[in-house]
């Protein structure tokens, strides 16, 4: 390991690697259900910015199942930078959210955010995410300490990887250590794009930490015509996975709509990552085979 990086994140003990013997700790596995996430699967999960409605969310389920993602993404409450901005359905979102599982199998990750609505959420969750605005709210990250489900935690629109890890470490602290660490764009003065993609994040979280990371292309672009090249860029870099928008008409869309794939373009983007995901699979095999496992 780079020995700036060793110094500068080995404090944060839960959630790092340590020193020389990085290449050789293995790797944390966050399990959802029989999904394994940070293993050797490329795991995706997709759906609207927020759950809108029963026959929005079924019609975008079944579609992003039949494509080949395993988690069902959508927003029963939305952290929304205009207070006029739709906020959400709630409780309504969440019980859309069940069915929406019990009807595909799709495991859900929906967004927390605040400590007051943990214990909700995780009834109906099997993955609590940390959106960017909450990154640093610690109390929030406590409740997560104990809430028996895995943490999908987003980067900060203006954190650093080291105030990322601090984060991660503070709900590992708490008591959970199933955290999934998500790069979804941090501001710079580039404007083309709502937030600039820290490709970089990818490899250098990998390599000082043991957790899984993701890559969220959606927010990170902003417009929709940028998501599948990034998303080809996230598996080249080695990500564990994306975390994508998908709307049935993202231009009726009540949040986010110029970032969200319609089914088709998201079926293709799938199809046309897997070479890509093949490669990366040919990259991996002589360690598999030099480890012995599957892991
Ligand atoms: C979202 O996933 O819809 C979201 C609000 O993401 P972020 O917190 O990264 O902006
Ligand atoms: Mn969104």
């Amino acid at each position: 390991m780079n020995p700036k990086w060793n110094g500068q994140f080995s404090c944060f003990d839960l959630v790092a690697r340590s020193g020389d013997k990085a290449s050789e700790q293995s790797r944390s596995i966050v399990r959802v259900r029989d999904i394994e996430i940070g293993g050797n699967d490329f795991v995706v999960m997709a759906g609207p910015c927020a759950v809108e409605s029963e026959t929005q969310l079924m019609q975008t389920a079944e579609a992003v199942a039949e494509a080949g993602a395993r988690i069902l993404r959508g927003g029963a409450y939305k952290p929304r930078s205009s207070p006029y901005a739709f906020q959400g359905l709630g409780v309504e979102g969440l019980k859309i959210l069940r069915k929406a599982r019990e009807a595909t199998g799709l495991a859900i990750v929906t967004e927390v955010m605040s400590e007051e609505d943990v214990d909700l959420i995780a009834e109906y969750a099997d993955i609590m995410q940390v959106g960017t605005r909450s990154m640093e709210n610690y109390a929030l990250l406590e409740a997560l300490g104990g809430c028996g489900r895995p943490v999908l935690l987003k980067r900060g629109m203006t954190a650093t990887l080291e105030d990322l890890l601090q984060s991660a470490q503070v709900i590992a602290l708490a008591g959970n250590l199933q955290i999934i660490l998500c790069e979804r764009g941090i501001r710079t003065f580039e404007t083309a794009t709502r937030n600039t993609l820290d490709i970089a994040a990818v490899p250098v979280l990998k390599t000082v930490s043991h957790l899984p990371v993701i890559v969220d292309p959606s927010h990170a672009a902003g417009v929709r015509c940028l998501v599948p090249v990034l998303s080809r860029a996230a598996v080249v870099v080695g990500a564990d996975g994306l975390i994508v928008e998908v709307h049935p008409t993202p231009e009726k869309a009540m949040s986010d709509g110029n970032q969200s794939l319609t089914f088709g373009e998201f079926e293709r983007m799938m199809d046309d990552l897997q070479p890509y995901l093949d490669l990366q699979q040919e990259k991996l095999r002589p360690q598999l085979l030099a480890t012995g496992g599957t892991h």
